[in-house]
């Protein structure tokens, strides 16, 4: 059954008396080339395993699941998880996890085995893919997730790529540059190079969200920058710390340094004392982090 339209959205919830959960995000897409595209950009072979966050009715799920060898759907809500049983009734390939995903061990206990992160699901790092409409209140926290964790590729628990709608803003935000830089900009951007696809708008969802959303592409790095992570994240805390205040300022106070220690620090990295932590680009806060 074509899953992706606000009647038969409705008519399934209806039929299980269930109204969407605004506390668990869900906004079901309606729209079958949001879907599609969804699934194209996430470039998925035969070979892929997929870990799908939220299937919510499966609308998604039935697109990836033909184009993968096996779908893993991490699904919090047990109500979502009893109506996926039988839209997804024909498919083979499909495992369904009902849990937060936030609380999901993807981080491989032993790489040489090439442990099995996900309940039997990928064997190693490489060759998983994440593909999502997020529930928007963990978007931070899922990409935290799967971008963090231990800095060995081939064993990290990082996923090939992460595929995911977001809210519009909050893809820009992730994607901004100097001069408009922002921790979270920051903390993706150490770990992988995130791309806007496309924006849709938000009569692509049912229920409507207020605002307009976007597919956000996430390729994690293939080789970590060298840095020692935590310095560098305590450094970026207290330089953005007060956004609106120079960076010297919040430096000084975050370390507890004298101006004139903070300012000869900030010299020796070519960064004027007066700017502020959003004029910085990556490499200026990984110089940083070296010199600290
Ligand atoms: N994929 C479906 C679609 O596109 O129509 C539903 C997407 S809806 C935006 C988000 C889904 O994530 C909902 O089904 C919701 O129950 C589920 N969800 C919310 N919080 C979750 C969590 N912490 N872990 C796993 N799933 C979660």
């Amino acid at each position: 059954m074509r899953l992706a339209s606000p009647r038969v959205v409705k008519e399934i919830l209806a039929k299980q008396s269930i109204k969407p959960s605004r506390g668990l995000g869900q906004n079901f897409l309606i729209d079958g080339n949001v879907v599609k595209k969804l699934a194209d950009t996430a470039n998925i072979d035969p070979n892929d395993t997929v870990l799908e966050i939220g299937p919510g009715i499966g609308t998604l799920t039935q697109e990836l699941a033909p184009r993968a060898k096996k779908v893993i759907a991490v699904e919090k809500d047990r109500k979502m998880v009893e109506i996926l049983k039988e839209t997804l009734a024909g498919l083979q390939n499909i495992e369904i996890v009902c849990t937060d995903v936030l609380k999901l061990d993807t981080q491989p206990k032993d790489c040489s085995r090439g442990a099995s992160a996900l309940g039997g699901g990928p064997p190693r790092a490489e060759n998983y893919k994440v593909v999502a409409n997020l529930p928007y209140y963990i978007t931070a926290p899922v990409i935290r997730k799967f971008l963090e964790g231990e800095h060995k590729p081939a064993c990290a628990g990082r996923p090939e790529s992460l595929t995911l709608i977001v809210q519009k803003e909050v893809a820009q935000r992730i994607c901004a540059k100097p001069p408009d830089m922002n921790i979270l900009a920051v903390s993706v951007q150490i770990y992988a190079v995130p791309k806007i696809i496309a924006y849709i708008k938000k009569t692509s969802f049912w229920p409507q969200p207020k605002v307009d959303a976007a597919i956000l592409q996430i390729t994690p790095l293939a080789h970590p920058y060298p840095i020692h992570f935590p310095k560098f994240f305590t450094i970026v805390k207290a330089g953005f710390k007060q956004p609106r205040k120079q960076l010297m300022n919040n430096l000084s106070v975050g370390f507890g340094f004298s101006r004139q220690k903070t300012e000869q620090w900030l010299y020796k990295n070519n960064i004027h004392s007066t700017r502020r932590a959003e004029t910085l680009s990556l490499q200026d806060w990984i110089n940083l982090a070296n010199t600290l």
